[in-house]
């Protein structure tokens, strides 16, 4: 039998990654020099082709993709990387290999944007541009990036950034909520009450 060792967990991120990106791996213990930085298209994007020769080159040398995070709204330029891409090559490349990741959102300063995408009137209905349609209507390539925020399997959204509340307000919003649980400690004191919905309990 051979023992293959891996050469560590990674995490690929765009160029254009928050500082607290490489905080969160280093406090992980991932470390913040296993989260991999791809670089950017001249649109200021992720390049998804660096991005995949990238998760190739991880598969080669037997590193576990922990993650793959793109940016949707960077805070500097507001630039959105290829969400539908990056979900297309893990979707149908990757998985009919059995290679796995997750997709991460940090949406934490254009995630309000998605509001853009409903109707006032229609109670989060997926109709495009709410009358009166704002001024400068967020663009084609833009509007699929974010209709696919709801694919992702983790999303940042920080409402003191677009939503205008107090710093420091923060949400980590789960597809699956049993990701949750694998990294969930419970405080014993509070809302211990077994009736309560689970995901309402604060002090998870
Ligand atoms: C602000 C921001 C974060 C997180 O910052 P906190 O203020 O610590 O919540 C992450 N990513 C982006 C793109 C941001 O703009």
């Amino acid at each position: 039998m051979t023992l293959v060792l891996s050469c560590g967990n990674v995490i690929f991120v765009p160029g254009s990654q928050h500082y607290s990106l490489p905080k969160g791996a280093a406090i992980l213990g991932i470390g913040a020099d296993n989260m991999k930085s791809i670089p950017l298209d001249i649109y200021g994007r992720m390049d998804s082709d660096k991005l995949e020769a990238a998760i190739d080159a991880a598969i080669d040398a037997n590193q576990p993709i922990v993650a793959v995070v793109a940016v949707i709204g960077s805070t500097e330029e507001g630039t959105v990387d290829p969400l539908e891409k990056i979900l297309e090559l893990r979707d149908q490349k990757y998985r009919s290999k059995d290679i796995e990741f997750a997709v991460h959102v940090d949406a934490a300063w254009g995630g309000y944007f998605a509001s853009l995408l409903r109707d006032a009137s229609s109670d989060g209905a997926r109709q495009r541009f709410s009358t009166p349609a704002p001024v400068l209507p967020m663009s084609t390539y833009v509007t699929t990036q974010y209709e696919n925020l709801g694919r992702a399997d983790t999303i940042t959204v920080d409402p003191h950034k677009t939503g205008y509340l107090p710093y420091p307000a923060g949400a980590l919003c789960y597809r699956n909520i049993a990701m949750r649980s694998l990294i969930a400690f419970e405080a014993p004191y509070i809302n211990s009450d077994p009736s309560e919905k689970e995901e309402l309990i604060l002090g998870t």
